[in-house]
């Protein structure tokens, strides 16, 4: 089970080389984010359905990250765009919501599902993208 472990770890997509995804603000996002339960990766943040078909823990396990095949991704993305405060500006003002001013208000947001919209980890992520392909 170890060798497995480490064998999942080591596979990442992306990684932030910057040093904004380390210290203790960033660890504290890592461990204070969570989401409705059955819903998404706490460690990836991957949905658990289609077309991720990530692995789902079972139900009252303790989910420790074994299941995932690339930790970090797009909570590295999520966090970045936290801490970039023009970026979470450009965001927020495009989900026509009030930025966040700090990390527990931002997984706040993040992790609840506003009337009618996404979980908001995906509304800030799409709002993300869709900034970088349309330039207001
Ligand atoms: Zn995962």
């Amino acid at each position: 089970m170890s060798h497995l472990l480490a064998q999942r770890q080591g596979r990442r997509t992306y990684h932030c080389h910057t040093g904004v995804c380390s210290g203790g603000g960033w660890k504290s996002f890592k461990l204070q984010t969570r989401f409705p339960s059955g819903t998404v990766c706490y460690l990836c943040f991957a949905p658990y359905g289609a077309p991720f078909n990530h692995e789902v823990p079972p139900a009252g396990s303790r989910y420790k990250g074994e299941l995932c095949d690339f930790p970090h991704v797009l909570k590295e993305l999520a966090y970045i765009i936290y801490q970039h405060q023009d970026v979470r500006n450009t965001v927020f003002a495009r989900l026509a919501h009030p930025a966040p001013v700090t990390t527990a208000s931002y997984w706040r947001f993040i992790s609840r599902r506003r009337p009618g919209g996404l979980l908001g980890l995906y509304e800030v992520i799409a709002a993300y993208l869709d900034s970088r392909e349309n330039v207001a």
